[in-house]
């Protein structure tokens, strides 16, 4: 008899505006599958684009490029944001291109508030009940793995969980992702556990496929790495393993619908697990890898292999890479195989501002190969305060950035402002400095300084809130007097946004990112090889 597969999902939630999937999902089929466990995949966001016919047209995007104005660009985005408030408005509810779905007075910090609105019915039921539900109970697996990597995933999460057990899935059902792991022991509450057979935290590889063998022949949860499950009444922690580097899996595109996501689309590839470095202070992005944020870097051919594997499947052969930060062991290697091969693609991803990336040769040599873009975090241009983030990169971003544009390599620029320590002058310096060198720049994003849950900053005292508990970010108030307040950080960044969206809109605006780097436009777009989503 066929045993039953694993069925993974991806809930709604996530930004429609990145041109392409999550990676999550696609790593964790790649290594099921390889271990011989039948698994799907299946991206509600997607899913949900398509059955309410909201996705932005790539002609619409390529037109509103063409002269980035604010007009211009709004155009396209609030047709399509128009028509989801509308779908939500009957709910009491604002569905967000890039926030997701949410009721009107509920948090997505708040475990009690999670637990209460995620009872409440939802514009998506017609669709879950047609489709999720639909492809449930012809799989019917033996798990259902749900990831969640944003915030507003939870809310949809728990709806999903709920329909589930109403409609009598029996199976198991186990959360993962990057909240959850960062959700940490906040997460472990007996509600939850009602609803759901247990949570993995850190890479989840080696746990499902554990569990799966575990469940076939009935064998005890116990030594699974990685899980949390309830024994006999009680939540129980496994021991944490992090995933070796020999166990690294290569990702499985199939069941992802290539032509529905929005804009010049991309596959998503993986270098390297999470940030070589990873030492800023402020920073928690690679916590879930483990490992201090930290796994090794993979086999560059088998990279490259992924690339063209995915091309095979899509027809696509724009890539961008997922790892915190591209390390030239990967790149060097993986551009020459590129070139050797003579295989036509383009890539991007985001980079330190690291010393080897002023090697003219190293980045001719890459961008040969194809990168096209690198999202840099350069945060505050300020000699002396910049020391305090503990960043410990180059102080030669200006030349850095030339020498990128000289070899036709885009920039994005992430500013970072209100850290603790700085102020409105290194942040005004830093729009100066990027609006002198506008040519320079391709796109920008302004933060403002958030307190990370898993991260340690000085010069602040948490504000602890009970209500709050599923907040990933601290609220806080200055413990020395030249710190900004919160408020105070919001405004800055605020009216320094307004500057750049008076200036540079394409620089803020998401459908500007949907069409920037990539060369090949519509045309890859509409060639899909193969169809992929076909269960049964
Ligand atoms: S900010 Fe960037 S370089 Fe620093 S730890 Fe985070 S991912 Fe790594």
């Amino acid at each position: 008899m066929k045993n039953p597969p694993v069925f993974l999902l991806f809930p709604p939630g996530w930004i429609y505006t990145t041109g392409g999937s999550n990676l999550a999902l696609p790593l964790l089929k790649g290594y099921l599958e390889a271990s011989g466990i039948e698994t799907y995949l299946f991206d509600l966001n997607i899913g949900l684009s398509d059955y309410f016919k909201i996705k932005i047209s790539n002609c619409k995007i390529e037109s509103a490029c063409e002269i980035p104005s604010l007009e211009n660009l709004n155009k396209p985005y609030y047709l399509s944001q128009d028509k989801m408030s509308a779908i939500a408005k009957p709910y009491g509810a604002t569905w967000d291109i890039q926030l997701g779905f949410n009721y009107d007075g509920c948090s997505f910090s708040s475990s009690d508030e999670i637990r209460k609105f995620s009872e409440f019915n939802s514009p998506f039921d017609s669709y879950y009940d047609e489709e999720l539900i639909n492809q449930v109970e012809k799989l019917n697996p033996s798990i259902i793995g749900i990831s969640v990597c944003s915030a507003a995933q939870l809310l949809t999460t728990f709806q999903i969980v709920r329909i589930l057990k109403r409609t009598g899935y029996s199976g198991k059902i186990i959360l993962g992702g990057n909240i959850i792991t960062r959700l940490e022991k906040s997460f472990l509450k007996d509600w939850v556990f009602e609803l759901i057979d247990g949570i993995v935290v850190f890479q989840g590889e080696i746990a499902l496929s554990s569990l799966y063998f575990a469940l076939q022949i009935g064998k005890e949860l116990d030594y699974i790495p990685n899980l949390i499950w309830k024994k006999k009444g009680e939540i129980k922690k496994n021991k944490i393993e992090y995933l070796p580097q020999k166990d690294f899996g290569r990702p499985s595109y199939v069941n992802l619908s290539f032509k529905s996501y929005w804009g010049i689309n991309y596959i998503p590839v993986l270098g390297s697990r999470g940030c070589y470095y990873g030492k800023c202070t402020f920073c928690s992005i690679p916590f879930a890898y483990g490992n201090n944020g930290f796994l090794g870097h993979d086999n560059p051919l088998s990279v490259y292999d992924d690339m063209v594997n995915g091309f095979d499947l899509s027809g696509i052969n724009n890539y961008k890479f997922m790892e915190e930060a591209l390390h030239p062991a990967i790149l060097r290697k993986l551009s020459d195989k590129i070139i050797s091969e003579n295989f036509d693609c383009e890539f991007e991803g985001y980079a330190r501002l690291d010393s080897f990336w002023q090697d003219e040769k190293f980045l001719q040599n890459i961008s040969k190969a194809g990168l096209r873009k690198v999202y840099l975090g350069l945060e505050l241009i300020t000699s002396d305060k910049r020391g305090l983030l503990n960043k410990s990169d180059s102080n030669k971003a200006l030349e850095m950035l030339k020498k990128f544009s000289d070899a036709g390599i885009k920039t994005h620029i992430f500013t970072l402002f209100g850290y603790p320590g700085t102020g409105i002058e290194e942040a005004v310096n830093t729009i100066e400095f990027v609006l002198q060198n506008k040519n320079l720049i391709d796109t920008l994003d302004i933060f403002p300084f958030y307190y990370a849950k898993h991260t340690k900053v000085p010069f602040i005292d948490i504000i602890n809130n009970k209500a709050e508990d599923w907040a990933l970010e601290h609220k806080y108030m200055p413990a020395i007097e030249e710190v900004l307040t919160m408020a105070q950080t919001s405004e800055l960044c605020y009216q320094l946004e307004d500057i750049i969206w008076n200036e540079i809109p394409k620089w803020l605006h998401p459908i500007y990112r949907l069409y920037s780097p990539w060369s090949t436009k519509e045309s890859n777009n509409n060639t899909v090889i193969k169809e992929q989503f076909t269960y049964v």
